[in-house]
C-alpha cells in the first residue's frame, strides 16, 4: 500500500539524499479517499470479551462513545468493573497452559490470518479510526499500513526465543530456556489506537502468553474490541485474548486488579507519564514486571547546514501529524541562529496554511482533539506561555473541537508548555548558537523518547546523535516514526522496556535455568 502518508515515514531517507540538495518534495500517489462507510451513523452495541464470550457489564451498564468531531454517539460500550477484570484474568490463566504449549506454526497461522482479516476490513477500520478517535486520513493510513506488518512479523516471533547451553562447574548439563511469562495485562491508549493496542497484545500472544487487554475509554472499539473480532475470525482459541472495557474515569479499579492479581505476571502500559508513574508504584508494591512507554517532549535539531525546505516539511509533519497527539510528536524545534530567520518565516507560513477541520475530508491536516478537556489543557498551556512572555508565530486558538496548528517562540522554561508534554498541535522554536548548545537544549528535559537532527552532513549527525539522551534518535528525519521490528521505547520519564522485534522477547518471556544431571551428586551428608 503506497500512499503519500505512509511513505514519508518509511522512505524519508531513500527519497531524499541529504547530500544532494535541493530537496524536492514528491507527491507519490493520489490521496486515499475515505469510503462511503465512513459516514455511517448507526451506533454499534459493543460487548466485552471474556473467556471467548461476548458479555455485558454487570447489570448491563454501558457508556456512550462519541465522535470527537461531530459529537455523535458511535458506540455504546459496557461499563466493566473490577469483577469483569477478575473474570477475564481467570479466563486468561485457564487458557495459558494450552496456549503456551501450541506449536509456533499454529500461532503463526493465526497471526498471518489476522493480518489478512485486517487488510480485508481496511475501509471499515479507517472509518472507525476517524469516527472514534477523530484521526485524519493520513494517520489512519499510517496505522493501517503498520499493523498488518506488525502481525506478519509477530507470526515469526514464536520461532525466535532460542535458548543457551551453559557451561556448568558441577557437571550438570545446564540450559537457559525461554518460557512465556503467563498472563499479560495490556493497558493501551487512544491516540494511535490501532497500533498501540495491537502492539500491546501481538508479541505477548505470539510468544505463548495469554492477555487481558484494557483499552482506553476513548477508543474502546478500534483500540480494543476490534481485536476480539479479528482474532476470533483468525481462529484464536477462547480465553487467549480477553478485553475489558470501562466507563470514563473508571480505569483505576481494572488497573488495580491487573496489578494486584497473582495470575498476572507482567503488564505493558502505553500512556501518560503521570499514569505510568502511578502504575509503576503499584507494580513495585506487587513486584510485577512492567513495560512502560510514556510521554515525550521530543526535540528536533535543525543545524545550520540543513536543507531548509526539507527541515520545514519535516518539522511541520513531526509537530502536526494527528494534531500533535502522538507520544513521538516534535514538540521543540531547536534551530541554529544563522538560518533561524528564514526557517521560522517558512515554517510559520506553512503552519498557517494547514487545513483545520473535518477529518473526513482528505485534505484536512488538523482534525479535532480527542475531547473537550484535552482542548482546554492545550488552550490553557498556550495562554499560560503567552502570559509569561512567549511570542506567538502561528495559530493559538481553538476552532470548534480543533486547535489551530500553533508555533511559539521564546517560551519560558517556567511555563508548563516549556517543560511538560502537551498533547496537541503546538510546537516551540528555540534558537541556539551552536550544535553543542542544541544538544544541551535537547537534553534539558525530564523526558527521553524520540528526537531528530537535520543536517546535510550525516556523519556529523550520527556523531551528535550519540549525545542525545533519548530512546530513539533519527538523523535527517523528524521525531515520528515506528516500524514493528524496531526496539521502540524511551529513557528517563519516557519509560522503560522496549516494544518491537526481538526486544519484545526479553519483555514477554522468562529466562529459566534448567539442569540435567546424568551422574549422581556426591552429597556430603
Ligand atoms: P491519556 O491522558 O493520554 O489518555 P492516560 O495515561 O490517562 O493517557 O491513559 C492511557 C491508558 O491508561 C488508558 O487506557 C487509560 O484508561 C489508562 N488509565 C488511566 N488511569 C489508569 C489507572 N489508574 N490504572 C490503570 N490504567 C489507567
Amino acid at each position: 500500500m503506497d500512499d503519500p502518508w505512509t511513505l514519508p515515514l518509511r522512505l524519508a531517507v531513500q527519497r531524499h539524499d541529504v547530500r544532494e540538495p535541493p530537496y524536492r518534495k514528491r507527491v507519490l500517489h493520489q490521496p486515499y479517499r475515505l469510503p462511503a462507510v465512513l459516514t455511517g451513523s448507526a451506533a454499534r452495541e459493543c460487548r466485552q470479551l471474556i473467556g471467548g464470550e461476548w458479555v455485558e457489564a454487570p447489570g448491563g451498564a454501558t457508556f456512550e462513545d462519541a465522535d470527537p468531531f461531530t459529537g455523535a454517539v458511535v458506540a455504546t460500550v459496557p461499563a466493566g468493573t473490577r469483577e469483569d477484570a477478575r473474570r477475564a484474568i481467570e479466563a486468561a490463566a485457564e487458557a495459558f497452559p494450552n496456549w503456551s504449549q501450541t506449536a509456533p506454526a499454529e500461532r503463526q497461522a493465526i497471526f498471518l490470518k489476522a493480518a489478512d482479516v485486517l487488510d480485508a476490513r481496511r475501509d471499515d477500520v479507517a472509518s472507525w479510526l476517524t469516527r472514534e478517535t477523530g484521526c485524519t486520513v493520513g494517520w489512519a493510513m499510517f496505522q493501517l499500513q503498520f499493523v498488518p506488518g506488525l502481525f506478519r512479523q509477530a507470526a515469526a516471533l514464536g520461532y525466535m526465543p532460542t535458548g543457551e547451553i551453559l557451561p556448568s562447574d558441577s557437571g550438570a548439563f545446564a540450559m537457559g530456556i525461554r518460557r512465556p511469562v503467563g498472563v499479560v495485562g495490556a493497558i493501551a491508549p487512544w491516540n494511535a489506537a490501532l497500533i498501540l493496542s495491537a502492539r500491546s497484545i501481538a508479541a505477548p500472544i505470539a510468544l505463548g502468553n495469554t492477555v487481558v487487554l484494557k483499552p482506553s475509554e476513548l477508543s474502546p472499539y478500534v483500540g480494543g474490541l476490534l481485536w476480539g473480532e479479528i482474532f476470533g475470525d483468525a481462529g484464536l482459541p477462547a480465553g487467549v485474548l480477553n478485553i475489558v472495557t470501562h466507563a470514563p474515569g473508571e480505569a483505576g479499579p481494572i488497573g488495580d486488579e491487573l496489578v494486584e492479581s497473582p495470575h498476572v505476571r507482567c503488564i505493558n502500559f502505553t500512556g501518560s507519564t503521570q499514569t505510568g508513574r502511578r502504575l509503576a508504584e503499584a507494580a513495585g508494591r506487587n513486584l510485577k514486571r512492567l513495560v512502560l512507554e510514556l510521554g515525550g517532549h521530543n526535540p528536533l535539531i535543525v543545524l545550520a547546514d540543513a536543507d531548509l525546505d526539507y527541515a520545514v516539511d519535516a518539522s511541520a509533519f513531526g509537530a502536526f501529524l494527528h494534531q500533535g497527539q502522538i507520544c513521538m510528536s516534535t514538540r521543540r524545534i531547536i534551530v541554529e541562529r544563522s538560518i533561524a530567520d528564514s526557517f521560522v518565516e517558512r515554517l510559520t507560513a506553512k503552519t498557517r496554511g494547514l487545513k483545520v477541520g473535518d477529518p473526513r475530508e482528505p485534505d484536512t491536516i488538523i482534525g479535532p482533539l480527542i475531547n473537550e478537556s484535552a482542548l482546554e489543557v492545550v488552550k490553557g498551556r498556550v495562554d499560560d506561555a503567552l502570559s509569561k512572555g512567549a511570542k506567538l508565530l502561528a495559530g493559538g486558538k481553538a476552532v470548534g473541537p480543533c486547535f489551530q496548528p500553533t508555533l511559539l517562540t521564546d517560551v519560558p522554561e517556567a511555563s508548563e508548555l516549556g517543560r511538560v508534554e502537551t498533547f496537541g498541535p503546538v510546537a516551540t522554536i528555540e534558537i541556539v548558537d551552536s550544535a553543542e548548545e542544541a544538544i544541551g537544549r535537547a537534553n534539558a528535559t525530564s523526558y527521553g523518547l524520540s528526537s531528530g537532527i537535520i543536517t546535510s552532513d550525516p556523519d556529523r549527525g550520527l556523531e551528535l546523535a550519540q549525545q542525545i539522551d533519548a530512546g530513539v534518535v533519527h538523523v535527517n528525519d523528524q521525531t515520528v516514526g515506528d516500524e514493528p521490528q524496531m526496539p521502540f521505547g524511551g529513557v528517563k520519564e519516557s519509560g522503560w522496556g522496549r516494544f518491537g522485534g526481538s526486544a519484545a522477547i526479553n519483555e514477554f518471556t522468562e529466562l529459566r535455568w534448567v539442569t540435567v544431571r546424568r551422574a549422581p551428586h556426591p552429597f556430603p551428608f
